[in-house]
């Protein structure tokens, strides 16, 4: 073996990474593994909820950077009919419901917090994990850091490499929603007021969040429209926008460079096998409707270090796993219904359930323990 560790971590995203950062000081020793060679370069922006604010505080990575674009408000509506509610941070009794951040920046105050923890944890940049073997006292990863080829011991590997590794691991369930994100940086005149919007069409949902000189855009259309639709001209985009929310938002000045992102859910029945767990994307890789996929995974990481914190010895217990899933499930199960729900239920034009999901954004309006629950549900998990 050319290495030996008690937690070998493949995927050094902001899942992985949080793990790492949470076992830092640990006494246990940690390998983090990560394909990308640089910091990683990513379109998307993320909202993070307040939960994951205060335990990216608790690792250490919550950094200025990322408090920046704090979201005071969210208003949700749907397109062609009527009902809406708005969520607000204050009466939740929260500074910010969450807080608008580059994916490169999370990912990068954590990939700096295990760079700094040295000691026991080590990351490993370049190094790509190319198979798994179990064994009965230990799992051996195969990777490959340039031309050269290593395998590593570990008493626990966790799979947090977003689900390519996994694919062949564990079984899956498996859906494509036939839906694209196109996501882009979008100026708006006048600037933000702190305030997220949800906005539900037929073909897909719409997500505007604060950003600084306006928002970032996570525009759902079907799959077959998302190349002509992120390939429109600038001003020919701005409108279709404008369209679809009106003047409620202000009005698009500009936009930036468009991405796409195909959609599906895909969960795994059991997020384990043996000695080998997976977390965050590779466990269940959700819709952003919501904003929930990096959030739940977050959380993920966070139970996970607890478990072993709380026991190291357990890293060799079978029964490991098994606690692991079972605290994991309820919120890692409603996560993914909440979700899935929201896109079956609001991507039609069905006019009963136009009318339905009227009565279902007033009602969460005018009814506060109703929307303290949803809110505290977005934020936290369950
Ligand atoms: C358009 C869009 C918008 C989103 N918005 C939000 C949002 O607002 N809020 C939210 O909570 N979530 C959001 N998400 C979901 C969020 O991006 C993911 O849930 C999150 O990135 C998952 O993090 P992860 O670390 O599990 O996986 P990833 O981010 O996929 O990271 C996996 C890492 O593993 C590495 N890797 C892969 N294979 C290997 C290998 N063989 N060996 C070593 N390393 C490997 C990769 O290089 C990568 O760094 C959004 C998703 C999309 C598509």
């Amino acid at each position: 073996m050319d290495s030996r560790s008690d937690v070998l971590i493949v995927g050094g995203g902001p899942v992985g990474a949080a793990l790492a950062g949470l076992l830092a000081d640990s006494g246990l020793s940690v390998v983090l593994l990560e394909a990308r060679s640089v910091d990683a370069t990513d379109p998307r922006s993320i909202a993070l909820s307040y939960g994951s604010a205060l335990l990216l505080q608790r690792i250490g990575a919550w950094e200025d950077a990322l408090r920046d674009t704090p979201i005071e408000s969210v208003h949700v509506s749907q397109h062609g009919g009527w009902g809406r509610a708005l969520i607000r941070a204050r009466d939740q009794g929260v500074p910010a419901l969450g807080y608008v951040c580059a994916y490169g920046a999370v990912h990068a105050a954590l990939a700096q917090r295990v760079r700094d923890a040295g000691g026991t944890v080590a990351l490993r940049t370049g190094a790509r994990a190319l198979g798994i073997s179990a064994h009965p006292d230990h799992v051996e990863v195969q990777t490959e850091a340039g031309t050269q080829r290593t395998a590593d011991a570990a008493r626990l590997v966790v799979l947090a490499d977003g689900g390519q590794v996994s694919a062949g691991l564990v079984d899956h369930r498996d859906h494509d929603y036939g839906q694209c994100a196109v996501v882009a940086d979008i100026g708006c005149e006048p600037a933000n007021q702190g305030r997220a919007f949800e906005r539900f069409c037929p073909p897909g949902p719409v997500a505007l969040l604060p950003a600084p000189g306006g928002y970032a855009l996570v525009w759902t259309v079907p799959s077959r429209q998302a190349a002509a639709l992120a390939g429109l001209p600038e001003q020919a985009f701005l409108a279709e926008l404008q369209e679809v929310f009106g003047e409620r938002a202000g009005r698009f000045a500009h936009c930036g460079p468009r991405s796409v992102f195909p959609l599906r859910l895909r969960v795994a029945r059991a997020p384990r096998a043996g000695r080998v767990l997976l977390l965050g994307n590779a466990a269940q890789t959700l819709h952003p409707v919501a904003g929930q996929g990096l959030n739940l995974g977050l959380r993920d990481a966070d139970a996970l270090a607890a478990l072993i914190r709380a026991q190291p010895g357990a890293l060799d217990d079978p029964s490991l796993a098994r606690r692991f899933h079972a605290a994991r499930r309820a919120d890692r199960l409603g996560t993914v219904a909440i979700t899935d729900s929201l896109v079956r239920l609001f991507s039609n034009d069905l006019v009963p359930l136009r009318t339905l999901r009227g009565y279902g954004l007033t009602l969460l309006d005018v009814l506060p323990p109703a929307k303290h629950a949803f809110a505290q549900r977005m934020m936290f998990g369950g």
